[in-house]
């Protein structure tokens, strides 16, 4: 089973976040990536729309050259909350999710997405 947990937290407010897991495991997220996933009820549709354009929408929508994180606070012991320089403040991203969208080539081939 993968850890949820992890050993240590770099935070760079204008490049993204590296998180060391327990398990020997590294997760690496920049910032868009980050935005990307943000798993707050707007971001995620969890009314019943579909998610915020995130898919094959223009590059320019990827690349907001003027997108960082303004605050980073962490919430409990279980998750990070991140305010971003576009307003957005309600994503709160636990570990578990963390882990979950690791970026990785390991992960991300776990999931069934490549061949
Ligand atoms: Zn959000
Ligand atoms: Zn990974």
């Amino acid at each position: 089973m993968v850890s949820t947990d992890p050993e240590h937290i770099a935070i760079s407010k204008s490049k993204g976040i590296v998180i060391d897991w327990k398990d020997g495991h590294a997760s690496s997220y920049g910032l868009a990536y980050l935005r990307d996933n943000c798993p707050c009820a707007t971001c995620t549709g969890a009314h019943g729309t579909p998610p915020a354009a995130k898919s094959t929408s223009s590059p320019f929508q990827m690349y907001q050259p003027s997108l960082k994180m303004v605050e980073v606070e962490a919430v409990g012991n279980y998750a990070i909350r991140i305010i971003w320089s576009d307003g957005h403040s309600t994503g709160i991203y636990s570990y578990e999710h963390f882990r979950k969208i690791c970026p990785c080539v390991e992960c991300a081939g776990r999931k069934g997405s490549a061949a």
